[in-house]
């Protein structure tokens, strides 16, 4: 274990099991239909690539860079960085996040992109602190619920660190305090 991290708080085990049973609902669901998964740079790229891995439809993928976040405290300011590189219209996008907290991001970016044409638009998230939700937004495929705390690994960073970590830990207080 990373000597920065308390505790971990979902193994790479489990992330891979339920990275699985996932991307099995997300090929059930669109059976037949082609899909765009959207990752959401760059915290959500080892989700989408152990997600895509799995899903047993033709499928695309496209990216978006955010930002909203500062160091651990949200700013509520969603600025778009990076752009797709291609149309969405008629398109199933799927919104892939690492994490939803307070809900502002995905809240933006379902709405940019539905104003684009595309045949329908859901998310999937491999995190959700519910606790966190300033505002509502619709996620419709979860991996995990955790407690109101500040997570990092698998695309998680604190100061662009411990993206790289395989499972979900918590940091220690002491690194960011
Ligand atoms: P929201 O707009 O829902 O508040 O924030 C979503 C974004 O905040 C995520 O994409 C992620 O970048 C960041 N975020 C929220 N909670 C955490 C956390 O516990 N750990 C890390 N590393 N980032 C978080």
């Amino acid at each position: 274990m990373h000597k920065h991290v308390k505790k971990v708080l979902i193994s790479e085990e489990q992330l891979n099991k339920r990275i699985i049973e996932l991307a099995k609902q997300l090929s059930d669901d669109y059976k037949g239909e082609r899909i765009t998964l959207v990752g959401l740079l760059s915290g959500s790229v080892p989700f989408l690539a152990e997600l895509i891995k799995h899903i047993n439809l033709d499928c695309e993928i496209d990216f978006m860079d955010v930002s909203s976040y500062r160091g651990t405290q949200s700013t509520g300011e969603v600025r778009i960085l990076k752009d797709l590189a291609r149309p969405i219209v008629d398109t199933n996008i799927i919104i892939v996040e690492d994490i939803v907290d307070t809900g502002k991001t995905l809240k933006v970016v379902r709405n940019i992109l539905e104003n684009r044409g595309p045949k329908s638009v859901k998310i999937i998230t491999l995190l959700d602190k519910p606790e966190g939700r300033l505002v509502e937004v619709e996620v419709e495929y979860i991996g995990f619920k955790i407690p109101n705390e500040f997570v990092i690994g698998f695309g998680l960073d604190y100061d662009e660190l411990y993206r790289n970590l395989p499972y979900i830990g918590i940091l220690r207080e002491e690194v960011y305090m």
